[in-house]
């Protein structure tokens, strides 16, 4: 199959650029380098299956292919806060632009949703049928309503023009090619034990995540959108919980490292808890994820050794 990868050039998107074309399809990453790097696709740049076109999905594009996967996005908290109202014309414009191209060519499209969507939630673990406890005008609203109208986007092309959609909501994942500045949890600590310096728990540490390995993530969103009849929202995310005190401590005990724990500010609309309910992803995708946080965290560790 010929495929477009919107966001192809960041932390998930080269991922799957990567496996996509280790399963013999065409590739065509597009991305504005905003968060992306150049260096997470150049080995990709030599196969003749590859393609990158450097473009901005606010503004529309026409391309032939029979699959979208719409990853384009900035995903951590520095980076969509930098430019707010730049992050949700991405989410709302890059939508509705991927959806207008698979209605024209019969593309199947994946929207790369988020756990954002239950904002700070109230029912836990998350299940797809919970419709979330969101701030629609705090710092994290341009990206959580942003992905939330993307959804709305998505259901209503296929309602109304039979688009072949898929919802993926995608909790925190981690691994290789993670950016070391874009201020994310794992990179933050892991970047920060190497060095030496103090870890920075924001709050007090006791707010939870659920990490996914990247690998794991990347199955189950190849799965989704290649299972037929199934539109979604899908959680893809693993249940294994930790709190951010017991993040820092495994990634001190990996690393061997002497750096201290130091506490700092929680920043406004923080979810205090964060777990993904997988039965659906189970039961419709035969998915679950197989890499378990120790294990995850020594490979992305082994990443950051070369580069910090
Ligand atoms: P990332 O920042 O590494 O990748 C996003 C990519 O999109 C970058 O290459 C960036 O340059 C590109 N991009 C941003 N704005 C663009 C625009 N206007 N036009 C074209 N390209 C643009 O982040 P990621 O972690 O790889 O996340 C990928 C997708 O998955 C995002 O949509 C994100 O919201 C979603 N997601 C990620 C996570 C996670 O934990 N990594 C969790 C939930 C959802
Ligand atoms: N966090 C932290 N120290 C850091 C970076 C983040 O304690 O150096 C906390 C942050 O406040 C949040 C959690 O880790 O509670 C996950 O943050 P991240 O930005 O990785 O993801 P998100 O909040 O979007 O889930």
């Amino acid at each position: 199959m010929r495929i477009l990868v919107t966001g192809g050039a960041g932390f998930l998107g080269s991922h799957l650029c990567e496996r996509l074309l280790g399963e013999n399809h065409e590739v065509i990453c597009m991305d504005n380098l905003f968060t992306g790097r150049k260096h997470n696709i150049s080995p990709l740049l030599d196969n003749a299956r590859f393609e990158f076109i450097r473009h901005d999905v606010v503004d529309s594009f026409k391309v032939e292919v029979d699959q979208i996967y719409n990853l384009a996005c900035p995903a951590s908290p520095v980076h969509y806060q930098h430019n707010p109202i730049k992050t949700i014309k991405t989410s709302v414009m890059g939508a509705i632009n991927c959806l207008g191209l698979a209605k024209r060519v019969g593309a199947r499209v994946l929207q790369a949703s988020t756990s954002e969507i239950y904002g700070d939630p109230a029912l836990h673990p998350q299940p797809e049928s919970y419709w979330g406890n969101v701030n629609p005008i705090g710092i994290r609203s341009c990206y959580d309503e942003g992905k939330r109208c993307a959804e709305t986007l998505f259901f209503d092309y296929h309602r109304q023009n039979r688009v072949d959609i898929r919802v993926m909501r995608i909790f925190n994942t981690y691994g290789p090619r993670m950016d070391p500045i874009d201020g994310r949890v794992v990179s933050n600590f892991i970047c920060q034990a190497l060095r030496g310096d103090d870890i920075t728990i924001y709050g007090d540490g006791k707010q939870t995540r659920s990490f996914c390995y990247v690998d794991d993530l990347i199955e189950g969103m190849m799965r989704l959108m290649n299972t037929e009849g199934l539109t979604g929202p899908v959680n893809i995310g693993n249940p294994g919980e930790f709190t951010m005190l017991e993040l820092a401590e495994k990634v001190i005990e990996i690393t061997g490292s002497k750096s201290k724990l130091i506490f700092q500010d929680l920043p406004s609309d923080d979810p205090k808890q964060r777990r993904p309910d997988i039965a659906l992803a189970k039961e419709k995708l035969g998915w679950e994820p197989q890499i378990k946080l120790e294990e995850g965290l020594k490979r992305t560790i082994s990443f950051f050794e070369k580069i910090v």
